[in-house]
């Protein structure tokens, strides 16, 4: 199928981006990669009055360390986090998770920030930037605002983003000692989004788990941080008894609907597999 009409317009800067979607509000969209807005034109599932190309915004683009912070410009395509060192050393959940954001080519052209943005259940980076307790920066008129991702995701493609707002970057936490990440998917095939998905960071002291942060995907509107399971963790090692004790815990955590891909039942039941995948692959706690 083909788009509906609509206008485009390639501002030079943030503050030209902004007028312009102050002035058109939820009729006017960001361009970022167009790997899922421009399918959702074509599918007729959406009709902007104007694209908002924010392609050439150099601002918006690039990762940096900035003390403890690791901060990811909202443009940065999916291949540069891929290949970019400071991700692979200071955010290795994100270097885990990246490569199973589509395939090649949809890497090459998508942005963190259109992914984070978009907001689909079922995708990998609003999940680790969750794990990761990371911050999304958004500028609008009034200027900027910083969001925990924790209250950034509202619902199936909903977030705190105004009609007014453009998401700028990301900022997490540089990995500090004692964490250890673990991250797994189930799909139908390779590159495909997730029927079920964990992003799990631990932070280890003394040998045993003092905190947990399970986030799981495309089992609900929003990734859904477990906390009864990362509870069931505190406090011991990686034992079978725990990871057992985690995965029943999801029952309460978890409140997972049917989609296109699988049933709400089979959606608790990967997530319970996930569980002790991810958990039993993240290494022998008590002995280091
Ligand atoms: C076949 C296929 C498979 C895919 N598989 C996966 C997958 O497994 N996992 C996954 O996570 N994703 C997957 N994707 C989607 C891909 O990751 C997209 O890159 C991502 O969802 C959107 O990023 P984008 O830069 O392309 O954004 P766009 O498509 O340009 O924009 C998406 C939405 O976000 C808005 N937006 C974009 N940037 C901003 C901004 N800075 N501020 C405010 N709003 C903004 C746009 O207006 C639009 O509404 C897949 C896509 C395709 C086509």
């Amino acid at each position: 199928m083909k788009p509906p009409p609509f206008a485009y317009a390639k501002p030079a800067n943030l503050a030209e981006a902004l007028a312009l979607k102050s002035e058109h509000g939820d009729d006017g969209a960001f361009l970022a990669g167009g790997q899922s807005l421009i399918a959702t034109l074509n599918m007729r599932l959406s009709a902007p009055e104007i694209l908002i190309d924010v392609n050439g915004i150099a601002e918006l683009s690039g990762i940096e360390k900035q003390g403890n912070i690791l901060r990811i410009g909202a443009m940065t395509r999916h291949r540069d986090i891929e290949n970019s060192a400071e991700i692979a050393a200071h955010a290795p959940l994100i270097a885990a998770a990246i490569t199973q954001v589509g395939h090649p080519a949809i890497r090459n052209r998508g942005t963190i920030g259109g992914s984070i943005a978009f907001a689909d259940p079922a995708a990998e980076m609003p999940a680790c930037l969750l794990a990761l307790d990371g911050v999304i920066e958004i500028a609008g008129a009034d200027g900027r605002r910083k969001v925990a991702a924790g209250d950034f995701f509202k619902g199936i493609y909903e977030t705190d983003l105004g009609a007014g707002d453009i998401l700028t970057a990301m900022e997490i936490p540089v990995q500090s000692d004692g964490w250890r990440n673990g991250f797994d998917e189930i799909g139908r095939r390779h590159g495909d989004y997730a029927m079920a998905g964990l992003a799990a960071r631990l932070r280890i002291d003394g040998g045993k788990i003092a905190e947990a942060r399970l986030v799981y995907f495309a089992v609900g509107g929003t990734p859904v941080l477990a906390v009864a399971a990362g509870e069931k963790l505190i406090g011991n090692g990686l034992t079978p008894d725990a990871i057992e004790a985690a995965a029943k815990a999801l029952d309460s955590d978890l409140d997972p609907f049917d989609d296109l891909h699988c049933s709400a039942a089979m959606k608790r039941h990967l997530a319970g597999v996930l569980t002790s995948r991810v958990l039993g692959a993240m290494g022998d706690v008590e002995n280091g």
